[in-house]
């Protein structure tokens, strides 16, 4: 990558940290721009070993930064995010060249990222316990919260910064220390993080990354009995599987997983609110986003002018190089992810469904561009609507009443983020309600904030990530029953 993309070259890292040291391996791996083929860096592909040794790293780090205050933690979360906004612009550009999303977006996320570092930092020094009024007399009953220990955490490509602060901040907030993965698509934020995250002070060993061989990185992760939490974000069939493995050894597991969001519209919605949400919602990251709406249900009698005001946008948006700085999108990861979309639009088609709007592609010809695009009349049992598309294919399907819109909505084994728009208060409660999913938006597409909990239910996972209950994940409780003796 030309050393002219960054202010601070330095920031581009190529090998695992280890205990605080940079460890190459004899081999590599490319990260490729998605926007335009080019090779990023070349990458040390680690295996077993790297993740046994970044697992020693961290049980000898833990004793040692568990026991510092609160406050002292706090206080090097905090240099981490300011380092963080200090070095923002450098962060998005290696984000938007190896993961593709406009800059604007890249410069949101990176935004994002660090807030959960300051978050987490305050949060940090407000672990309670609790005193439990005793069972007997003479009995003292004391409930403390201390951290669960060495944190693996496996995380994703859609948000190569964002979801790893969503993890490492409470984890190092409550003493934690961590082993990441980051996706081998997308390993340049990760590091880049970790580098700022030295320079902040965070001691060797308390933060460790390494990539490369998935399998084999996961095997230890998920195997080793060191390690006593397990935080993953991606898909449902992997996460399910890693998950199954950490039961050999009874760890704690979070799982942030897949969504198939329903984006449901009732005849009484504001329409420009819903169209705004639906471009947010559905576009934003070229649809790459476990929250995006993946199933539009718009009620008949608002039918064709929500769909008419949506496709005028649509045939607005252009994908190209997030870099260049006009395209409304990036392009999606790879080929397959090209791929799946096709695949979705031709079953949908295949199923009686109608093209009613397409954007455009500008982006150079070797990039993995996908035009964004509407389809109307919509099967409920089209791939679409069934699977995760992660790719700009919007596709509505009509429905006459409340309850066939709550039964379509929940018709899924995913549980993860819907959306209401609805002018009718007592509608949005009863909706709200029936919705067998972690998060609701109510009239807006956007729902993610470090201060709100952020998690699905069904098979999209446990866990929440962000707000106070982020802590949850990372601590343990333990009760001292106590007998005082009598004077
Ligand atoms: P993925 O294929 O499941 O990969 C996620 C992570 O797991 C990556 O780091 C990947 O590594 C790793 N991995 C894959 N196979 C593995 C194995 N056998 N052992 C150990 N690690 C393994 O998912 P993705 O395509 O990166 O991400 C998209 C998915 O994430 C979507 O389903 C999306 O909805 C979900 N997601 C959920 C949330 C949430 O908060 N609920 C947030 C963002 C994304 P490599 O990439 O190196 O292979």
């Amino acid at each position: 990558m030309s050393d002219a993309l960054l202010r601070r070259p330095e920031l581009l890292r190529s090998e695992a940290l280890i205990g605080g040291r940079w460890e190459d391996s004899g081999a590599r791996y490319d990260v490729l721009n998605p926007a335009t083929g080019a090779c990023l860096a070349e990458v040390a592909m680690h295996g077993a070993d790297a993740a046994t040794h970044a697992v020693d790293a961290a049980s000898a780090a833990l004793p040692s930064w568990s026991s510092l205050s609160a406050g002292e933690r706090a206080a090097i979360l905090r240099r981490w995010h300011d380092l963080i906004l200090d070095n923002a612009e450098d962060l998005a550009r290696l984000m938007t060249a190896e993961q593709g999303k406009p800059l604007a977006e890249a410069r949101g996320e990176v935004a994002y990222a660090a807030s959960f570092l300051a978050w987490f930092a305050e949060e940090a020094r407000r672990v309670y316990g609790t005193v439990i009024p005793g069972n007997a007399p003479g009995r003292r009953l004391t409930v403390i919260r201390q951290p669960v220990g060495v944190v693996a955490a496996i995380t994703p490509w859609n948000f190569p910064a964002a979801m790893i602060t969503r993890k490492v901040a409470p984890a190092l907030a409550v003493g934690c220390t961590v082993v990441l993965k980051p996706s081998e698509l997308t390993p340049l934020s990760a590091l880049a993080l970790a580098c700022l995250g030295a320079e902040a002070g965070v001691p060797a060993g308390v933060f460790n990354v390494v990539s490369g061989d998935a399998p084999a990185i996961g095997e230890v992760l998920t195997g080793d009995p060191r390690v006593r939490k397990f935080s993953f974000t991606g898909s449902t069939p992997v996460g399910k599987m890693l998950a199954a493995k950490c039961m050999a050894t009874v760890k704690r597991v979070s799982l942030e997983l897949g969504g198939n969001a329903p984006f449901i519209v009732f005849d009484d919605a504001d329409i420009d609110a819903a169209v705004a949400g639906a471009i947010a919602s559905k576009f934003r990251n070229s649809g790459q986003t476990c929250v995006c709406a993946n199933r539009f249900l718009v009620q008949d009698g608002i039918y064709d002018r929500f769909a008419a005001a949506l496709a005028r946008k649509v045939g607005l948006l252009n994908a190209g190089d997030g870099l260049a700085g006009s395209a409304d999108q990036g392009p999606l990861i790879n080929a397959e992810a090209v791929a799946k979309v096709e695949r979705h639009r031709v079953d949908a088609v295949e199923r009686g469904a109608r093209i009613l709007a397409q954007g455009q592609v500008s982006g150079p010809s070797q990039g993995h561009f996908a035009r964004a695009a509407l389809l109307v009349d919509v099967a409920p049992e089209s791939l679409l609507a069934r699977e995760e598309t992660f790719g700009p294919l919007a596709g509505l399907i009509r429905f006459d009443h409340e309850e066939e819109a709550i039964r379509l909505a929940n018709d899924t084994p995913a549980g993860l983020a819907a959306y209401i728009f609805t002018a009718d208060h007592g509608r949005a409660t009863r909706v709200s309600e029936a919705l067998e999913y972690g998060m609701v938006g109510l009239n807006t597409g956007l729902i993610s904030t470090e201060v709100a909990p952020f998690g699905g239910v069904k098979e999209s996972g446990f866990g929440r990530e962000g707000s106070r209950f982020g802590i949850d994940d990372y601590v343990s409780m333990k009760l001292i029953a106590a007998e005082i003796a009598p004077a």
